[in-house]
């Protein structure tokens, strides 16, 4: 058969270390971060190299085999488990740092990085990689860049897009494309790059990137905050935005229903549950007033009555104990049972009659169909979870599809930051134009005429 022998070729083509076959490859390439599983691939794929990657890609393109490409696999929509009659093409073993030009604030680095191992070596340099997720601790970079991961700092620093300076990709046919150039500048036609960052690996595998660094804040502080209304929470905003500029890193919002389940498991209530709408502030900056401008914008949001009580850490151990509220949200989530989870962007504007809209929407389902709410709303960017009625699991398809609904009468967009994948593929159109969805798959045509790379992820039957 044309697969098995293009198995043994690529077995000859990576060795040992680089070529598990199906009775060697271990649960963890089959399963994602929140437990859930794909089908056993043909085979598993550990390249050390470019090269490699280049010749194992050509040997399935010749052969017509479908390869899905992983990197932490803390994806969260089904992108990285292998379907049926796919290999898994691993970049753990590409995992090298291998260069930091602290002149240009820049370092190149191999796909397979782990976000914290790199924010770890560039600590000790005096130096970040700004992007920052709880999947830190497993998720790459490839992964991050293929996924334009977003994350808590998006508000000062951007999406990880802002953050690519060159990437070296390889398509589906094993064609190497060397965009590895370190220049912030440079206007010499389209910048393919960008085609391949959130596209969820369907037009071609990340190998190496330059990234954008910055200098490490001499100081963070974080405050939570309480209000008495959605119209004090974007007016907390805007007061924030003014009052701390370049140094407002984060502005993070709980309803209540989420703060009040957060205090329980983390086993603090800093501010005591009960308020509509609590606020995490982070301010970071290079000079040693960053607390105390924090502060002097709490006392001004106190006085003009934006916010009804306010905390401010006053150690490096105090801000984590509350950055925790915001962290531990996929155990808050788990506190109501079986849900539909959602990652909308919306106007802010929108938001209030959104959240109305929803709550309406759920318990018109089922009087128990709890919602919390809860997300990066400075970037518009809100995470809702609702309840599946355990004695009725055939809501799950009704909320979905009736939350997506809503999300597209607002011209929202149904996924801000975790990506499209497999999980959300069918409610595209909420999103997308026909025109767009169209032109996506003329780009899948063209970089991947076989249809090899994450197959039917993003654009169904593609
Ligand atoms: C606790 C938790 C918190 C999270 N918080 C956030 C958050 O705040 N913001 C956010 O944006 N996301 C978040 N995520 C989602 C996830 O961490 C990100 O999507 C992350 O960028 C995925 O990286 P990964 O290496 O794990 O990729 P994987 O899960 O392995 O893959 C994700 C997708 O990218 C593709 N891919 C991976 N590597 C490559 C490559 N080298 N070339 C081409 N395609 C590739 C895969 O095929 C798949 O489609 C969170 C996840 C968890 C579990």
């Amino acid at each position: 058969m044309e697969s098995d022998h293009a198995l043994q070729k690529l077995r000859q083509e990576l060795g040992e270390r680089g070529f598990l076959g199906a009775a060697q490859v271990e649960e963890r390439y089959l399963m994602d971060a929140v437990g859930r599983r794909g089908e056993p691939p043909l085979a598993v794929l550990r390249p050390a190299n470019t090269q490699q990657v280049s010749r194992a890609l050509a040997i399935c393109h010749a052969a017509g085999i479908p390869v899905t490409t992983q990197g932490g696999r803390t994806g969260l929509v089904l992108g990285q488990l292998p379907q049926s009659g796919e290999i898994v093409l691993s970049m753990e073993r590409m995992a090298a740092i291998e260069a930091i030009d602290a002149d240009s604030a820049m370092a190149t680095v191999q796909a397979g990085v782990v976000l914290q191992a790199l924010q770890e070596k560039l600590d000790a340099l005096g130096l970040v990689f700004p992007l920052d997720l709880g999947a830190r601790g497993s998720c790459t970079i490839g992964g991050n860049i293929s996924t334009n991961a977003g994350g808590n700092r998006v508000i000062r620093y951007g999406m990880t897009r802002e953050l690519v300076v060159g990437l070296e990709v390889v398509l589906a046919d094993g064609t190497v494309l060397d965009g590895l150039k370190p220049h912030i500048k440079n206007n010499t036609g389209p910048d393919l790059k960008h085609l391949f960052i959130g596209s969820e690996g369907i037009l071609g595998v990340v190998t190496r990137a330059v990234l954008r660094l910055a200098p490490k804040p001499d100081e963070r502080t974080v405050a939570l905050c309480a209000a008495g209304g959605f119209a004090q929470v974007r007016a907390l905003l805007r007061h924030a935005r003014t009052r701390l500029g370049g140094e407002l890193t984060a502005f993070e919002v709980m309803w209540d229903s989420y703060y009040s389940r957060a205090a329980g498991i983390t086993g603090q209530s800093p501010i005591a549950p009960g308020h509509p709408f609590y606020v995490l502030i982070e301010a970071s900056g290079a000079y040693a007033s960053v607390a105390a401008n924090l502060e002097a914008t709490l006392h001004a949001a106190i006085e003009e009555g934006i916010v009804v009580d306010a905390v401010l850490a006053k150690s490096g151990a105090e801000n984590a104990r509350l950055w925790e509220l915001r962290d531990r949200s996929v155990e808050v989530s788990r506190l109501l049972g079986p849900v539909v989870s959602f990652d909308v962007s919306l106007r802010i504007a929108d938001m209030e009659a959104f959240v109305a809209k929803l709550h309406t929407l759920a318990h018109g389902i089922a009087a128990n169909c709890d919602v919390i709410v809860y997300g990066h709303l400075g970037d518009g960017n809100l995470h809702l979870s609702v309840r599946v009625p355990p004695e009725r699991p055939e809501t799950y398809d009704i909320i979905q599809r009736s939350v997506y609904e809503l999300v597209g009468e607002y011209g929202g967009s149904i996924s801000a930051e975790h990506g499209v994948g497999v999980s959300k593929r069918e409610f595209l159109p909420h999103s997308r134009t026909a025109q767009e969805i169209a032109w996506m798959g003329h780009l899948k045509d063209t970089f991947d005429p076989k249809h090899i790379l994450n197959r039917g992820r993003v654009l169904p039957g593609l």
